[in-house]
């Protein structure tokens, strides 16, 4: 079994430590900074071999340097922003895989809220790490691509099992919520997770991971019947 851990940096987000008792290896998706995520690997004994980015937004990327300096660790990032990733050793797309210990992820270009976007998947252990792609009830935001790709990674993540983990990179998960019941308000099952939502985030309590069968049922992005309809609400949101 892999353990993970979230270390909440900056104001909303959240770095992974993956890490594999077996092998004793440990991958950081998606450092932000390095200093917090160093800390929470010495406090465990873990070393950092691998970094894994999705993509090359600061907010992603911006603890590399460090933390390759510190631990002489191997940076994997898109292929396709390599150019915008200095310290990329490792470039990556659809269908690659990597590794920790035994346990594969496989790589998905969902390109999207950035061009290169790349999420990582560990089907064996029904994980999935997607960076600013899906959230909590929510979706990345259109920065470099359109909503007929977004609309194709929600539903090709759709597709995965139910029971998949979803690690998002940003705490967004109430506001998301609160715009989703403006849009299906007579939705059961997300009115009730709003409330969850509500209840814990007023404890700042974290509300992610998140998996694929909730998001099916309460991520009204997900939830669009076609690309017109996930495109309204998109700059509905934006605009909220
Ligand atoms: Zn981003
Ligand atoms: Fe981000």
């Amino acid at each position: 079994m892999l353990e993970v851990v979230r270390i909440p940096v900056l104001s909303d987000n959240y770095v992974w430590l993956l890490h594999d008792p077996k092998s004793q290896e440990t991958v950081v998706i998606d450092p932000a900074v390095a200093e917090p995520v160093l800390k929470a690997a010495a406090a465990r004994g873990w070393t950092i071999g691998q970094i894994w980015n999705t993509h090359w937004h600061g907010d992603h990327v911006g603890g590399n340097a460090a933390i390759k300096a510190a631990t002489g660790c191997i940076i994997t990032g898109p292929a396709a922003e390599a150019e915008k990733i200095a310290t990329l050793d490792r470039l990556v797309g659809e269908g690659d895989s990597v590794r920790i210990g035994d346990h594969v992820a496989t790589v998905m270009a969902v390109p999207a809220h950035t061009a290169g976007h790349i999420a990582y998947h560990l089907a064996d252990d029904r994980m999935a790490f997607v960076g600013d792609t899906l959230f909590a009830m929510g979706c990345g935001r259109l920065f470099e691509g359109t909503a007929a790709q977004m609309f194709a990674n929600l539903q090709r993540l759709a597709d995965l099992p139910e029971d998949t983990a979803v690690y998002c990179a940003h705490e967004y998960t109430l506001s998301n919520g609160r715009f989703a019941l403006t849009v299906e308000p007579d939705n059961a099952a997300l009115v009730e997770r709003v409330a969850a939502v509500e209840a814990l985030r007023a404890r700042d309590e974290a509300t992610v991971p998140t998996t694929i069968g909730l998001e099916r049922a309460t991520n009204i992005f997900m939830r669009a019947r076609d690309v017109a309809q996930l495109a309204e609400r998109r700059a509905a949101k934006d605009a909220a």
